[in-house]
């Protein structure tokens, strides 16, 4: 039996066929979805119909959505956040809700990394000088010996806490969700939130976006960081006031921001992107040829295990 499964993402299978394989394998027919164009609730339902499973990227999986999609059994985010999904209304009409846990968990920690050194060393900003024949030398800090607070110590938060150790930073994580230091790690040191804030020089966030994490930096949390420290988010935009981070930086409250993830994306208009202390990123934490095979490989068994009547191999509970 031929089952229709809708793509909406524009990275599944762009890298390597095989997770497009797997699917053609199990006997699916994929429904590209054109994403050059904006995906609303309306072309959402559309795509859907007659469709038995999704696998997608950040579009709005609502409760109207999935209430209109008659058929769908199994949806996959193509990733690790499943914010744009709606849970509560998935578990009472009985579709599947899956995510691919740790398969992007090393390109968007390398990022976080990156982003890191970019904006402790005025990467971008020196660069659009040099360009403009400014020979502008910014004076950076160091990562060497700084202390790094990691607010969700799960598949990214370790991972950035693995490499943070090999610039010899001290570590501290705050994540009440795990309940002694992992092994391999001996090293860090689990906190409260309050002293991650007032202990880092930086601050990097790696939780999911949800009620209890919404905004979770806002104004208060911004003015009890050090006034040289630094606040990095390869999670969700969301998770930040963005008001209250662009007068922090203004005024120079804290040092500088890094983010990939912002509540409107892309963020036209942002009066952040006015700020010559923040080095901006277009959701790219997971771009890499490695991670979107991984994801692809790992959306598709989601799907496929579904579709036969088993688990999916990832389900979000
Ligand atoms: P994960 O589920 O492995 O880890 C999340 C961790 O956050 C868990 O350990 C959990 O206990 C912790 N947590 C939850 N609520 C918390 C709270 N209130 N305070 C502190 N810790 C809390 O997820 P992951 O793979 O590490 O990904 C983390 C987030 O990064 C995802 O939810 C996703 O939104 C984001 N992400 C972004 C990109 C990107 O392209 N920039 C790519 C992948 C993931």
């Amino acid at each position: 039996m031929t089952h229709k499964v809708l793509i909406a993402t524009r990275s599944f299978g762009s890298t390597s066929h095989k997770p497009v394989k797997m699917l053609h394998n199990a006997g699916c027919d994929l429904v590209n979805a054109d994403m050059s164009l904006e995906m609303t609730e309306e072309r959402l339902i559309d795509l859907l119909k007659g469709v038995a499973a999704a696998i997608v990227g950040v579009v709005p999986m609502t409760a109207y959505v999935l209430e209109n999609a008659h058929d769908l059994k199994v949806v996959s985010a193509h990733g690790v956040g499943v914010d744009h999904i709606d849970l509560v209304a998935a578990a009472r009409l009985g579709i599947a809700i899956a995510n691919c846990p740790g398969a992007n968990a090393a390109s968007v920690s390398d990022l976080t990394i990156g982003l890191m050194i970019a904006i402790a060393r005025n990467i971008p900003s020196v660069d659009r000088k040099l360009r403009q024949n400014q020979w502008g030398r910014h004076q950076g800090s160091e990562l060497f010996q700084k202390t790094l607070g990691i607010i969700g110590l799960g598949h990214i938060g370790m991972g950035v806490a693995k490499r943070a150790m090999g610039f010899d930073m001290k570590v501290l994580v705050h994540d009440p969700y795990v309940h002694s230091v992992p092994k391999e790690l001996p090293e860090i040191q689990s906190v409260s939130f309050e002293d991650v804030l007032r202990r880092a020089d930086f601050v990097s966030l790696h939780v999911p976006l949800n009620d209890e994490t919404r905004n979770m930096i806002g104004p208060a949390e911004l003015s009890a960081m050090k006034p040289g420290a630094y606040l990095i988010n390869t999670a969700r935009g969301g998770l930040v006031d963005e008001q209250a981070l662009f007068n922090a930086l203004t005024k120079r409250e804290i040092a500088g921001a890094a983010f990939d993830g912002f509540v409107h994306e892309p963020p036209t208009n942002s009066p952040l992107l006015g700020l010559d202390n923040i080095v901006v990123t277009p959701h790219i934490g997971a771009h890499t040829k490695e991670s979107i095979e991984r994801v692809g490989v790992v959306a598709a068994q989601n799907v496929i295990n579904t579709l036969k009547g088993k688990e999916p191999l990832y389900r979000v509970k």
